[in-house]
């Protein structure tokens, strides 16, 4: 088969259409409605949005996956199709997405905005810089920083512990050197030393805020509710204690409307937030899905990773702090990810086996039942690749049969929206279907320790949690604090169930362990940290910059 070409090719090779005429013509919203940033992307102003309707007027649709290879299994990529495929069946109908985050575009994640023929457009700015949205939760997140390094040099009023003081800095690259620094050297008239560090902004508690966020009031308040150190005899200081809020609130008042942009197919797609998906919860914002759900009958959204973290958590956070719930789920399947699943090596993945694609299928199986678990009752897509053959669908379709559910081929890859209408059309039987009565896995009232452990006997079928002392410190500290109420957000590895990547298929009867646990008291949920989770990551030998550039005519070459 041919070479199809470069994802920055195919998306180069379709004009898109003016933002303003697009919003007026699927939404009927007037052009004072948006903020455009060039002529193709816009943000929303939510003053022309009624999004005061509790029983939204459209129908949410969330898209999963099982557990994924390394190269994803197409998650953005058919959450595109899909909502090109239901526009093409005549539905109004949005997708809501995360904003990539720049710096791992010049690593060797290559960018987030779909894949093939189902891409969203312009590429290489949503990639990159988009509508300065990172650059706010930068700037607020470091401007918060300096303000605390400057409260403690004027005296310390408020008795932080500059040993204490947990709030680092952010910045949207990924620069290993920066994980560990001391600041506020060079004597008396340059600060009170300490140790601190960097981070990646998508990790900053602020971008998970934003994400969770219901509005101006709600932001402020969360910024106000986050902790960034202690004093010495361990009591919180909070950024509400210090005053800090209001400036906060000013640098994120416009990063907080959601941005629009378009399919290759000019389909309207919300961009929206881009919190990472293990020590935050991985969903756009509650903004972008509450104003595509009063605009349209139909809203596809993704949530990151595998279904084990990221359904778990679009539920058990964002659905429990908005009150939002999924009408059906999608869950994403590959030939290559079962196969790996059942054991092939990952040198020989594209080629056919169907041994280890029938016992790759354990973990397909054990995604479904777990979205059982929460009332979802999922269509299953196989995502097709180039490489796969009619035998291999044919063997997961039969299987998906055995186990009741619903399975068809997305060929929206290679093909957009026309290749996904018979998705489009599975989706749409299922939300005409009864109401799915979707459940949260625990109540708000069990204690941490308790909501951790039914994740892992429920969701990862581990036998038990095991705790480090420190982690069971925090835990009760936390609960002592009163935040005992929150939901957990577990940061684990998404390449296996359990907390060991090597573990693969549908493992049972293994030891979740819990190394630390966090607060992030105005995200509102309690992070526990199982394995080493990098909250700055670092680049690889050879990184994708050496490969991007621009060409003669100005235009952008090598972003994948
Ligand atoms: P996820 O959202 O699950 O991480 P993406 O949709 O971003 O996955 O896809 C991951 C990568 O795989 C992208 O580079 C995308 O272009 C590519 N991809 C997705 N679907 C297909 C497919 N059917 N055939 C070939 N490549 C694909
Ligand atoms: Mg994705």
């Amino acid at each position: 088969p041919l070479t199809p070409p470069p994802d920055i090719e195919i998306a180069r090779s379709v004009q898109p259409l003016s933002i303003l005429l697009l919003a007026q013509q699927r939404f009927g919203l007037p052009a004072e409605s948006l903020v455009p940033f060039g002529h193709y992307k816009a943000k929303l102003d939510m003053a022309y949005v009624d999004t005061s309707d509790k029983a939204p007027r459209g129908k949410l649709v969330l898209v999963t996956a099982m557990t994924p290879t390394p190269a994803g299994e197409g998650k953005t990529t058919t959450s595109v199709g899909l909502n090109d495929g239901l526009n093409r069946l005549g539905l109004s109908s949005s997708v809501c997405l995360r904003e990539p985050s720049l710096g791992p575009c010049f690593g060797m994640k290559g960018g987030a905005a779909g894949g093939g023929w189902a891409q969203v457009i312009p590429m290489e700015d949503i990639n990159l810089h988009f509508n300065g949205d990172f650059h706010a939760i930068t700037t607020a997140h470091n401007l918060l920083a300096s303000l605390i390094d400057n409260h403690i040099h004027w005296g310390n009023e408020a008795r932080l512990d500059p040993r204490l003081v947990s709030w680092r800095r952010v910045l949207d690259l990924t620069d290993r050197s920066l994980r560990n620094l001391v600041c506020g050297l060079g004597g008396k008239a340059h600060g009170v030393p300490r140790e601190t560090g960097f981070d990646i902004t998508v990790s900053s508690e602020i971008m998970a805020i934003l994400c969770l966020a219901e509005g101006r009031a709600d932001l402020r308040q969360r910024l106000s509710n986050m902790i960034i150190g202690r004093r010495a005899d361990d009591s919180p200081v909070t950024v509400g204690d210090l005053g800090m809020e209001g400036a906060l609130s000013v640098l994120l008042k416009d990063a907080l409307q959601p941005n629009l942009v378009q399919s290759l197919e000019h389909n309207p797609v919300f961009i929206h937030g881009g919190p990472f998906a293990n020590i935050a919860h991985g969903c756009n914002s509650v903004t972008a899905t509450r104003a595509a759900l009063a605009l349209n009958d139909v809203v596809v959204t993704e949530a990151g990773f595998g279904a084990d973290l990221g359904a778990e958590k679009f539920i058990d956070i964002k659905c429990r702090h908005s009150g939002l719930r999924p009408d059906a789920a999608v869950l994403v399947c590959t030939i290559r990810a079962l196969k790996m699943q059942g054991g092939a090596s990952r040198s020989r993945l594209s080629a056919p086996d169907l041994a280890a694609l029938r016992a790759g299928s354990v973990n397909l199986e054990r995604h479904i039942r777990n979205l059982q678990l929460f009332g979802l009752t999922p269509v299953v897509c196989i995502n097709r690749f180039p490489g796969d053959t009619e035998e291999e669908t044919t063997l997961i379709k039969t299987i998906c049969q055995h186990l009741g559910v619903r399975a068809v081929s997305g060929d929206h890859w290679a093909s957009g929206g026309d290749g996904a209408t018979e998705l489009a059309q599975a989706v749409l039987d299922q939300l005409s279907a009864d109401e799915p009565g979707v459940r949260l896995l625990y109540e708000d009232s069990l204690p941490l320790a308790d909501k951790i452990e039914t994740i892992a006997e429920r969701i990862y079928h581990a036998d038990r949690v095991e705790y480090t002392a420190a982690a069971k410190r925090q835990l009760r500290e936390y609960e002592a604090m009163g935040y005992g109420h929150l939901p957990v957000c577990i940061a684990k590895t998404q390449y296996s169930f359990s907390a060991d990547p090597a573990l693969l298929g549908a493992p049972s009867g293994h030891t979740l362990p819990v190394r630390e646990v966090r607060l992030a008291a105005g995200a509102g949920f309690v992070v526990v940290v199982c394995g080493d989770i990098m909250t700055m990551p670092g680049l690889p030998r050879r990184p994708a910059a050496l490969d991007i550039g621009l060409d003669e005519n100005g235009l952008v070459v090598g972003l994948t």
